[in-house]
């Protein structure tokens, strides 16, 4: 029997663009024209002024921040190809935002239905997850994780070393099915 490898695959920054929605309400709140060039290096929480920093800090826990999301280009028909050849899951580290279950959910059925719902983790520390490969953005969940963290290139994280990186789902595409 053949055992196919499988590969986790996170959500935020990686199927999901949540930056963009988290920009989007910054700006719109306070008056701001923060863009993704202001983000090189950093995380949004980390470029805007301290005295918006707890607000923004909250928006991810608000219902509905997680809904209708835009998805990352590519990622669906790159996973659907993954799937002839791996066991892919989508693990997502939901437990930090519980609000967001329910949208989160949904958007995996809505834009990923191919994803059977066993196939999807809601988690916490992801290095409970079994896998062989983890595409993650935060580099956090590689330390503990026993396969290969590879990167996936977002704007606060372009400064990290020591993995494997794609910088988009074409990248994904070539690494794992060329
Ligand atoms: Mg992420």
């Amino acid at each position: 029997m053949v055992v196919r490898q499988r590969i986790a695959i996170d959500m935020d920054e990686v199927t999901a663009d949540a930056l963009s929605r988290h920009l989007e309400l910054y700006n719109r709140e306070f008056n701001m024209t923060l863009t993704v060039e202001h983000l090189q290096g950093k995380k949004i929480t980390e470029a805007v002024i301290p005295d918006h920093r707890e607000r923004v800090e909250a928006y991810p826990r608000e219902v509905g921040f997680f809904k209708n999301l835009p998805v990352m280009p590519h990622s669906q028909e790159v996973i659907q190809a993954l799937m002839q050849r791996y066991d892919v899951y989508i693990t997502t580290a939901a437990m930090e935002y519980p609000t967001s279950f329910t949208d989160k959910f949904e958007w995996l059925r809505d834009h990923f239905p191919f994803i059977p719902w066993t196939n999807i983790v809601f988690c916490g520390d992801k290095s409970i997850i079994a896998a062989d490969y983890l595409l993650d953005d935060t580099v956090r969940h590689f330390k503990q994780f026993r396969g290969e963290g590879i990167i996936f290139t977002a704007p606060h994280n372009i400064n990290e070393q020591g993995y494997r990186r794609v910088h988009n789902w074409l990248e994904v595409r070539e690494l794992f099915l060329a």
